[in-house]
């Protein structure tokens, strides 16, 4: 079998795997890069003649992992597409919003190949999209040479998988994000019983290590405690969130928190954008998974956003705002909503994701109270009054548990993808400690390996 990680750089990045084994060629992923624009933002594909792939197979529908299903898929007609059931539509829904987004960049940047692929691209994937259900494995056949495809729930977001290869007596995992703890929405990763040949993991977290006695529970009741201060005392909370599965959480967290007394039952939450349209995803995929639970009630109360966001003019009504981007990503309404939330020293802004360091969320975090924050393209410079705390909800299972996951699986061969080199170094160190026998590859962009 031969092994190819087709990111082109060691981060999280573009993911997208290339796996050669007997008749077979697999692509697992294929994902556009959150900080590149343009055709820098697709893996590799040149490493993949056109029209030779057998399968595309889909962990999930970040962007990161599905975002270039449509340009690949076009020059891969043959190929079997396989997303989850739960993934199925999400995925779709994700590819649409990136359209949209690449028509508006082309306009702004200049970039003349914006969009890499239109809605009619989309459409043409539908047909050719095989539903994998959780856990139910699947034969398919070159010439007689049989191998099975199982995809198992992975945490993470709803609908995201892990894939197992199983060819000739040897099995190859491939991890994609995965989460081990349920969070109020979702449950835990269940990954395939027995041991496996190849691991191919995800190491996003793996130059993290979560405090002692910090865990999701205390993290939701800290911040569901947080919240309903600021509440109390008349003020407004700002809380960014991811449009896929984050703003659904913080929305149920909210929700259930009104019905048991801990935030006032009359607070007002507005929420905005995508992340609503992913909402009723969520509510009508929630009623066939058993992996995932987000009902009509948890949407309850939710006001959709409709005023304008003027930079620096607090909002008229007080309440939870829930609004995308996470990172506060430049105007996007969360960004916006910061510049008429920060002045109150009375009002707070909770950070619930990942920031990157080269996000406003990150610039913010790390401004100290009374400070002046810029936003640059709003030509708006404001004190930085209000309250700003952090709250670790991730989605990613912590380091300790994923080592314990590799540990588990037993493999001859662990591939170290989807994080920093410092991350992945950490376990490399970790592994080759407890297990010195045990392969370990942190593959270089585009270099092929024997496993
Ligand atoms: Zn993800
Ligand atoms: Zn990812």
């Amino acid at each position: 079998m031969i092994y190819t990680d087709l990111n082109t750089e060691i981060d999280v990045g573009s993911s997208g795997h290339l796996l050669e084994f007997g008749p077979f060629r697999a692509l697992v992923d294929c994902g556009l890069h959150p900080k590149r624009m343009g055709v820098h933002s697709l893996p590799n594909f040149s490493k993949i003649q056109p029209e030779t792939l057998d399968f595309i197979a889909v962990t999930h529908a970040h962007l990161d992992h599905c975002g270039a299903l449509p340009v690949i898929a076009r020059e891969q007609n043959h190929a079997h597409i396989l997303i989850s059931e739960e993934g199925f539509e999400l995925t779709l829904r994700m590819l649409r919003n990136s359209k949209n987004v690449m028509s508006k960049q082309r306009e702004e940047f200049g970039i003349k190949e914006y969009p890499l692929f239109d809605y009619s691209a989309i459409d043409a994937l539908r047909p050719r999209i095989i539903p994998m259900a959780y856990g139910r494995s699947r034969c398919f056949e070159i010439d007689s040479v049989p191998v099975n495809i199982t995809f198992s729930p992975a945490g993470h977001i709803p609908g995201a998988a892990s894939v197992l290869f199983e060819y000739k007596k040897r099995r190859v995992l491939f991890s994609g994000d995965i989460s081990f703890h349920s969070t109020s929405v979702l449950k835990g990763a269940v990954p395939p019983d027995g041991k496996v040949d190849v691991l191919v993991v995800e190491t996003t977290r793996g130059s993290y290590s979560r405090p002692e006695g910090s865990s999701y529970d205390g993290e939701v009741e800290r911040l569901v405690a947080s919240i309903s201060r600021v509440i109390r005392d008349g003020a407004t909370v700002l809380i960014p969130a991811f449009a896929l599965g984050r703003m659904q959480e913080i929305l149920f967290i909210i929700k259930t928190a009104k019905d048991r007394g801990a935030i006032p039952k009359d607070t007002p939450v507005y929420a905005g954008g995508l992340g609503l349209d992913i909402a009723e995803h969520f509510i009508r995929g929630s009623k066939r998974s058993s992996t995932f639970f987000f009902g009509k009630q948890h949407m309850e109360g939710v006001i959709p956003l409709r005023e304008e966001i003027i930079p620096g003019k607090e909002f008229e009504n007080n309440g939870i705002y829930v609004l995308g981007s996470g990172m506060m990503v430049e105007k996007t309404p969360s960004y916006l909503a910061a510049s008429a939330v920060m002045e109150n020293r009375s009002n707070a802004i909770f950070f619930v994701g990942y920031a990157d360091p080269d996000t406003p969320a990150s610039r913010m975090l790390n401004t100290p109270t009374g400070g002046q924050f810029r936003f640059r393209d709003l030509f708006h410079v404001g004190n930085l009054n209000c309250r700003i705390d952090k709250f670790d909800l991730t989605s990613h299972a912590d380091r300790d548990e994923i080592l314990s996951f590799i540990l588990e699986k037993d493999p001859r061969c662990v591939v170290l993808t989807h994080g920093s080199e410092e991350s992945r170094e950490w376990f490399m160190d970790q592994i080759l400690d407890i297990s010195p026998k045990t392969e370990v590859i942190i593959p270089q962009p585009s270099e092929s390996f024997e496993i």
